[in-house]
């Protein structure tokens, strides 16, 4: 799906990206959103989803009539949730086998029980690879694991709108790696790397594959089985919409669990939960990395969020995606490029996320204006890049449209004599 964008005045754009909403096939499923409050155009969605309505909903069942009226004779349901919302996540958006995904806890504390769980496999092997554009949460969980237990942290140098280079990866690895950890798609630049290729590369030489999904799930089709992955961690609050700090989840491939032990032992993750023995004895399968009690009210709007991705068909909202993020590509091209904004996303839609990255002089000052001046909701991360997040189901093409003519305006004041250059405590 490529369309030329008409070189227009704003009108005919407008009326050009209204004809696209018309023709999209996902355009139903917008309702399902609620709207900003203010009238500003949320292009944040690969920071923090847009709150589902049916979502909203749920949770008022949930905390009224199972917490509120059932109290603790709700746990029956509640407790196999992690692993019942974590099969559909692997059925519908992971390609993963059922029981070899859970839900629990946070990508960061996921990624510490997965990494070390590696590393404890087998003790010759201490070399963790990632790479210097990785998460930062992901490169301090390895710099801490390093330094605990004990192992080298190789940080690879990658390139940071086109990613990290397979031969640069392939031509660092020998029999003393235990694990590559890499994105899938990179937080900044949305560059998407070949996870079959990496697998592949890292089973040849005996080591394993630990991916961070959190801006690929729910953006783009996943293949954890098919391509050999195995181990994977990500998030639920940006493209499956499940609210802050909603858990995260896990994978592990179904050959692996037996031979991996994760560090942090607790009730959730044993054998008999309600035996109370002295010792622990790990649960079988994806079970033994859960450690404590589910945020119950968080693992219901991963579920209703997942659900609502599936619907729509991941391949559909993948479609939609790389044709939202085209769109915005050629608006920035006739608009934003003589502004002094430049693409830091790579330039082929197919190899990107669903966000687009843009390098500006003032993108600091410029993307706090575009917030207080509640016109559009965007993210800054250092030292000069605006991210427009693209989320496949809750963004149209006439919020691209209209968010575009207002970076423009707003970029084309001259000077920004008001502009805030101080950082505020979240970016
Ligand atoms: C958002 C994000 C995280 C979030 O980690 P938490 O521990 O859930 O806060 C981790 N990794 C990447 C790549 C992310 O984009």
């Amino acid at each position: 799906m490529v369309w030329k964008v008409r070189a227009a005045g704003s009108g005919e754009r407008l009326a050009q990206a209204r004809e696209l909403d018309r023709a999209d096939p996902l355009a139903s499923l917008r309702p399902e959103f609620r709207p900003p409050a203010s009238g500003a155009i949320y292009l944040n969605g690969n920071s923090l989803g847009q709150l589902p309505t049916r979502t909203l909903a749920r949770l008022g069942r949930v905390a009224d009539q199972e917490w509120g009226g059932q109290l603790v004779r709700a746990w029956p349901d509640w407790i196999d949730l992690p692993v019942k919302v974590g099969d559909r996540l692997a059925a519908d958006l992971l390609g993963a086998r059922p029981g070899e995904v859970a839900v629990a806890d946070s990508t960061s504390v996921n990624l510490y029980k997965c990494v070390a769980a590696v590393l404890a496999r087998e003790p010759s092997r201490r070399v963790l690879i990632t790479d210097d554009q990785n998460f930062p949460s992901d490169r301090y969980v390895l710099q801490g694991l390093a330094g605990s237990l004990g192992a080298d942290l190789w940080v690879l140098a990658a390139d940071p709108i086109t990613g990290l280079d397979l031969d640069l990866l392939v031509s660092a690895l020998d029999e003393r790696v235990a694990a590559i950890c890499l994105s899938q798609v990179a937080y900044r630049s949305a560059a998407v790397i070949d996870m079959a290729a990496v697998n592949q590369a890292a089973h040849r030489v005996g080591a394993l594959t630990v991916w961070d999904l959190c801006h690929s799930v729910g953006a783009l089709p996943i293949q954890l089985h098919e391509t050999g992955a195995d181990l994977a961690v990500g998030c639920s609050y940006k493209y499956l919409h499940a609210g802050p700090g909603a858990p995260a989840f896990l994978y592990v491939r179904r050959e692996l669990q037996g031979e991996l032990q994760q560090p942090i032992w607790g009730w959730f993750g044993c054998a008999r939960q309600f035996a109370m023995e002295p010792d622990f004895t790990p649960a079988a399968g994806i079970r033994s990395f859960l450690t404590g009690t589910p945020p119950v009210l968080g693992v219901v709007a991963v579920q209703e969020g997942a659900a609502l991705v599936a619907e729509a068909g991941i391949a559909r909202v993948r479609a939609k995606s790389l044709a939202l993020t085209s769109y915005a590509q050629q608006l920035i091209g006739q608009q934003l490029v003589r502004l002094g904004f430049a693409l830091a996303s790579p330039s082929a839609a197919d190899e990107r996320g669903a966000h687009l990255a843009l390098r500006h002089a003032q993108a600091y000052p410029l993307c706090r204006m575009l917030r207080e001046r509640e016109l559009v909701v965007t993210d800054f991360r250092e030292p000069d890049v605006i991210r427009l997040g693209l989320a496949p189901l809750s963004t149209s093409f006439e919020d691209v449209c209209a968010a575009i003519d207002r970076i423009a305006q707003v970029a084309g004041d001259s000077n920004h004599p008001d502009a805030p250059s101080l950082r505020s405590r979240v970016t």
